[in-house]
């Protein structure tokens, strides 16, 4: 088919051609002398984007499911208590890993549109007199859904019940996109990949370790070996891993992280709400359908679910979008398959790609006979981006 393909699920994301330039290089010697340079630099720069100082970035050759693992092998004892909730399918996989890997889940089921419930969590936590939950999870951004939750509530719910269990992150679809602050939350564990806010081919899994953690892992008993944080932070104090790293890919995150940086990280947070809000208005008010996402305050502004009309079929409109159109749109997952499609608009976008996918899932949902004004989207995109500053450095 001519002409190019419109990536605009939520991860993978599109990888700017200068990531595509910097991981085209031969191997090299990953114990030479020369390679600490490339991975201290990403590990100090990666600091950045927790926004830590006291935390510790680890890179696995994983994606964001290893670093979940990772998280509860390393922190915790088998049998051990954790707190979660559910509503979508990746807080779905989360908590189904734990009851997987032994530990006993609480977990806080939420209707599928919603997310975390701060006041669940603090009163699960003050229940808990004897201090048996030993760490909380919470997802940042559902990507099943497009809701985005209030991590610092989390945080506070923690606070307020004097609870001292550990706090794990799941930011996979929102850090380098959304704010997220692992100092100033006390996170203890931050969760994501390299295939998202990252810009990165999917193959990295990219987690922080609070000071906290760390000690939790020196007396934790659950068995880990690939996975184990210590032997990746006592391999990468002298700049090297523990087994073979993936070099492309560290070229590829040094490249990402000159680029989130360079950008500026707050302005990296504006150009994806100015994005998404162009996006939301083409759903909202242009086609005049509904978000997953109940209420404004659950919003993602790193992906979009579109509920599709009673009676038509979001996979439908998915399917006739990439054979007709050659765009790719995320699927509905599990619970909500065929009920909604879902725009990716995270990562290395602007806004005429955003209105290549706006205009065809307009084509796919009027070829799928899903009755929405046409030009409506575009229209109303194009009226929102043109009422709003431009994001800092927009054409450089
Ligand atoms: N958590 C969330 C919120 C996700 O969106 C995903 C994947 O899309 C995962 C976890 C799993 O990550 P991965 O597919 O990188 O293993």
């Amino acid at each position: 088919m001519a002409g190019r393909n419109f990536l605009f699920v939520p991860g993978p994301t599109n990888v700017p051609d200068r990531i595509l330039r910097a991981m085209a290089v031969p191997m090299e010697d990953h114990r030479s002398s020369k390679f600490p340079e490339l991975s201290q630099r990403c590990l100090a720069d990666l600091k950045k984007v927790f926004k830590t100082t006291s935390g510790t970035p680890i890179i696995f050759p994983s994606s964001g499911t290893g670093c979940w693992e990772a998280a509860l092998t390393n922190c915790l004892n088998p049998g051990d208590r954790v707190l979660a909730s559910r509503f979508g399918q990746f807080t779905h996989l989360w908590v189904d890993m734990c009851q997987r890997l032994g530990f006993e889940v609480d977990v806080l089921e939420v209707e599928w549109g919603e997310g975390a419930p701060a006041e669940r969590y603090l009163e699960a936590l003050a229940a808990d007199k004897k201090h048996t939950i030993r760490a909380v999870l919470v997802c940042q951004n559902e990507t099943a859904t497009g809701v985005n939750s209030d991590v610092a509530a989390i945080r506070r719910a923690l606070d307020d019940a004097r609870h001292p269990a550990l706090l794990f992150v799941d930011s996979v679809s929102a850090l380098a996109s959304v704010d997220f602050r692992m100092d100033e939350w006390q996170v203890d564990v931050c969760i994501s990949g390299s295939q998202k806010g990252l810009m990165l081919p999917a193959g990295l899994g990219v987690t922080c370790v609070s000071e906290k953690a760390l000690a939790a892992a020196k007396s934790a008993k659950y068995p880990r070996c690939y996975f184990d944080y210590q032997d990746m932070v006592t391999a990468n104090a002298s700049g090297y891993f523990p087994y073979t790293p993936s070099i492309p890919m560290l070229y590829g995150l040094r490249e990402a992280l000159q680029m989130l940086l360079e950008e500026g990280l707050e302005n990296v947070f504006y150009r994806h709400s100015y994005i998404a809000g162009g996006v939301r208005a083409a759903i909202l008010e242009g086609w005049k359908l509904k978000l997953c996402a109940r209420a404004p305050r659950w919003y993602s502004d790193t992906v979009s679910a579109v509920m599709v009309p009673s009676g038509t079929d979001g996979a439908a409109v998915i399917a006739r979008a990439f054979t007709r159109y050659n765009l790719a749109l995320g699927a509905g997952l599990s619970k909500v398959a065929g009920k909604l499609f879902r725009i990716g608009h995270l990562g290395d976008s602007n806004e005429l790609m955003l209105m290549a996918a706006i205009a065809g899932s307009e084509m796919a949902m009027l070829d799928c006979g899903i009755k929405v004004e046409p030009g409506s989207g575009v229209a109303a995109a194009s009226a929102f981006w043109r009422e709003r500053p431009a994001p800092a450095g927009a054409h450089a």
